[in-house]
Order: structure tokens, then sequence, then C-alpha cells
């Protein structure tokens, strides 16, 4: 790299750029994932939309490859690289909330938590992700799937417009009206296109206080629970979210101490309607086979956004797999409870999410995020601490991969899906003729493919590398 142009771009930019030999930058290349070990050739960390066009015109003129990090939290690690440039956003989280008009422009490296510490102060939130310390570019450029899906859709569904720096250092706006294709591309792409410096969001009146908790069955009655949990979603009211969660009950204070460590299916439920209806809403859920532990109550929607932290703390090995699953009959149910009864870790989850209503009314060809079919999404979420662990960990997962895909619709979701899953099936997720579309608006943005460290779309032309 030109020692000279890496000055000038340290001239350039407000915030700073770390090169390998720099104080911070082995705790500035970490990601989340700590299966993932990359080092980049130099790291921006940018304060503002500014210092990402300056990032990227560096990176176009010494010819580098880029990685863009939002949140970080890819578990296929696509939010870094070795020997490129990484224009990381994690210093960009500012969010402001226009409480009249309902809306919230959110910059491109905010967290899960900072969109609801200021949406909450409104009492209005966006439907987002499960955990607080997920990215919010990540995670809506793949779709963006979390508890208020049933009412309110995917977190790309409620995107009303995106800035961003193409790859030329152009500045952009996608929205319905002004680059369409891209704002198409942009709800489900995932990061092909550019840097998005700025997300607006439509938000809707939800909390601060809201109804939820965890209701624990034994795991040997899984399949009970699961087909309880099947029945009861087809007519359960939209404002109501249940999943089922197969878990080792963590050391939190929201499960008695007699069942921390103790393999569990739980009912992962909340309820964002209003909260005289809640506790009848939730009623029937509770009245179920007389859990062994019920921590349904009251409490802030902030605290419910960051109950499933406890499950992943930073740090942790990570290999992941997804799968719809088009219907939850007795032979899914079978598997599903094998598989959730024989974790390989005491920190591994399995996720049973039903999949339907807001998020499947929409049309399959509104947006880029291609799977609008009613089904259950299941999220294998392997994590363990011990190197020694990953080959059998990471074998345990592909072997339950191979056992869902025999049931599933073949699509995975790509925001929970690791790097080396079959390349065929992240295809196939967009299909070939919403792949033929994707690679037309990649050709216009970002036609030598630099932003290549995503799922990658190939550009319309084949300039692929
Ligand atoms: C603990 C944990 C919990 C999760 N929970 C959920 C959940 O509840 N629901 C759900 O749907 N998903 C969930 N996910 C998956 C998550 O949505 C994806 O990992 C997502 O990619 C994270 O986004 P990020 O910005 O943190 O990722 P990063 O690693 O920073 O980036 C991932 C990808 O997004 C692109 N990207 C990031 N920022 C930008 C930007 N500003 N402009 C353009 N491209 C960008 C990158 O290039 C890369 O391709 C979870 C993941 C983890 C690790």
């Amino acid at each position: 790299m030109n020692n000279d142009a890496l000055d000038r771009l340290r001239g350039a930019l407000l915030g700073e750029v770390l090169r390998p030999a720099d104080a911070g930058y082995d705790t500035a290349r970490r990601v989340y994932n700590a299966m993932i070990d990359k080092r980049p050739a130099a790291i921006a960390r940018c304060l503002g939309t500014a210092d990402v066009v300056q990032a990227i015109r560096f990176a176009r003129e010494e010819g580098l490859l880029i990685a863009v990090r939002g949140g970080g939290h890819s578990v296929a690690g696509h939010g870094t690289c070795d020997g490129g440039l990484v224009i990381d956003l994690s210093r960009m989280r500012g969010v402001h909330v226009d409480p009249v008009r309902r809306t919230v422009r959110v910059q491109g490296g905010a967290l899960l938590a900072d969109v609801d510490r200021e949406t909450q102060l409104h009492g209005l939130a966006i439907p987002t992700g499960q955990m607080s310390e997920t990215g919010i570019a990540g995670l809506t450029l793949n779709g963006g799937v979390g508890m208020m899906l049933h009412k309110y859709g995917l977190t790309c569904d409620n995107l009303l417009s995106a800035d961003m720096v193409t790859v030329d250092g152009e500045l952009v706006t996608a929205s319905a009206d002004s680059h369409p294709e891209l704002f198409w591309a942009l709800r489900g792409g995932g990061g092909n296109f550019g840097v998005v410096t700025s997300f607006e969001f439509r938000a809707h009146p939800v909390g601060p206080t809201m109804l939820a908790g965890f209701l624990a069955h034994p795991v040997d009655q899984a399949e009970e629970v699961l087909a309880f949990l099947r029945d009861f979603s087809a007519t359960s009211p939209a404002h109501l979210s249940a999943d089922a969660l197969f878990i080792h009950a963590p050391a939190a204070d929201f499960v008695p101490e007699a069942f921390h460590g103790v393999p569990l299916i739980t009912l992962f439920v909340r309820y964002f309607g209003p909260m005289e209806e809640a506790w009848e809403a939730v009623r029937p859920l509770r009245e179920y086979g007389g859990p062994l532990y019920d921590s349904i109550g009251p409490m802030p929607l902030v605290a419910v956004q960051s109950m499933l932290d406890t499950f992943t703390p930073a740090g942790n090995l990570h290999y992941w797999t997804s799968e719809f699953l088009p219907r939850m009959g007795t032979e899914e149910i079978a598997v599903l409870a094998a598989i959730g009864s024989d974790l390989p870790s005491s920190l591994t989850t399995v996720n049973i999410h039903p999949f339907d209503t807001a998020a499947t009314d929409v049309p399959p060809d509104a947006t880029a995020f291609a799977h609008r079919e009613d089904s259950w999404l299941i999220h294998v979420i392997c994590q363990w601490k011990d190197e020694a662990d990953s080959d059998r960990c990471r074998t345990w997962v592909k072997n339950v991969g191979t056992m869902l895909k025999t049931f599933g619709s073949g699509n995975t979701y790509l925001n929970t899906t690791s790097e080396d899953d079959d390349t065929d099936r992240v295809r196939a997720f967009w299909n070939d003729h919403r792949l033929a579309r994707l690679s037309e608006v990649k050709a216009q943005y970002d036609p030598h493919n630099v932003l290549r460290f995503n799922h990658n779309i190939p550009p319309a032309s084949g300039e692929a590398s």
C-alpha cells in the first residue's frame, strides 16, 4: 500500500485509519464470531459520510477490495477481509426519531440497542432482531427477523429510504421514488451495492412496557410442545410472538437456579400490543403443560430486546445454519425434537420461529427478500468456546443442515448462515429470475464487484474478479 496515499487518507478523515502495526488494530479487526480471524491491510474507522467517501476513493485508487463493517455480527465474517480495506462504521451510531411522522433515521453502524433506546423515548419501535448488539445494517439488508414479524413484517419491509455511497464515491438516496431498482435490491440483496450510511425507517407505536418471558418444558416433551406451538400459532394474534427455543438454561436472573445448565425446550413469549389485552393473549401458552418455570411478566421493551444477549456473549466460536420448513408435520417435529435433544455444546441453541402473516403478506417480487411463503424458520445457532471442539461442532451443524434440507423448501435465511454453507443454496434463495435482476443492479452500482465480502451477487457483465 502506498504510504503517501495512506497519509493523505489519514489527513482527510475525521476518524482514524489503523494499520497492522498500529495500537488498537488487533482489537479493531475482531468481529463477533471468534472463528473469523482476518487481517485487513487497513481499517478506516469513519465518523461520517464524508469519511466513507474518502475511504472508498482511496481503496479504488489503491486497487484494494473493500469490506464493510456495520455491527460486525455476521457469523460468516462478511464485515472484514484479508488484505483489503475495512470501512468500519461502528462509530456511526446516531439515531434520530421524528415522532410526528413516525420515522427514524439510523446511521449505518448503529446497533439494535441504539435504535430501541431512542425510539422508546417516544413509545415507538422498528421491527428488528432478537438480540440487542446486532448491527442494523447487515440485518436490514438481508431481511431482519424478530418479534414484530407477524404484525409489521421484516425490518427491510419497514425501510423507507437509504443513503448510500457507491463504489465510485457518489452519493445516492434510494427510495420508492429515487433509484427504485436499487431500493428494491437493498431490501434483501445484502451489502452488495454500496455503503449505506443512513437508513430511514417507518416506526410503530409499541412499548415502552410489554409482557414477555420464557415458559420452560422438559426437553423430552419437545414433540408435544412443538405440536402445541404449531396449533396455537395458527390463530394467535399478530401482536403475540411465541418461538420455541432449545437451550441449556443460562445462569440468568430470569431462570430459577435449579434449572441453570439444564437442557430444556422453552417458549419465548412476547406480547407487544395493548397491555390491557396482554395477560389474556398469553393465557393459553401459560396454561399449557404445567411449565417447569414461567418468567412471563411486564417489562420494558429494551429489556425484552436484550434478554437473549445472555445466550450469546461476544468472543465465542460460531457456526450456524438455517432452513425454512414449509410445514410443521409429525415428521418435521420428530426431527427437530431429536436435533434439539442432542445439542453439541451447552451454548448452542435451536430457534423455531413461525414465519407468516405480515412477513408473508408482502408480494414475492416487491423486495429482493425472496422467501414470502408461510413456513417455519429454523435457526441452528451453534457456539462453543474451545477451538478443540470446532470440528465436532461444525460437523454437527452440517449433519443437522442435511437433516433439515430433507424437509426444507430449499431456502436458507442468509443472515443466519455461515460462510461455507452451500453457495448454490445461497443463490437459490434469490432464484434465477430474482438473481438476474439483482445482477443488473449490481452491474449498475458495482460493476467490478469491489464489494464481494457478502453473499455475493455477480454483476450482470460477469466481471466478478
Ligand atoms: C448474536 C446474533 C444475533 C442475531 N439475531 C438476529 C435476529 O434476531 N434476526 C435476524 O434477522 N438476524 C439476526 N442475526 C443475524 C444478523 O442479522 C446478521 O449477522 C447481520 O449480518 C448482522 O449485521 P451487522 O451489521 O452486525 O454485520 P456486519 O458483520 O458488520 O456486516 C454483515 C454484512 O452486511 C454488510 N454491511 C454491514 N454494514 C453495511 C453498511 N452500512 N452498508 C452496506 N453494507 C453493510 C457487510 O458488508 C456484510 O456483508 C444475529 C446475529 C448474531 C451474531
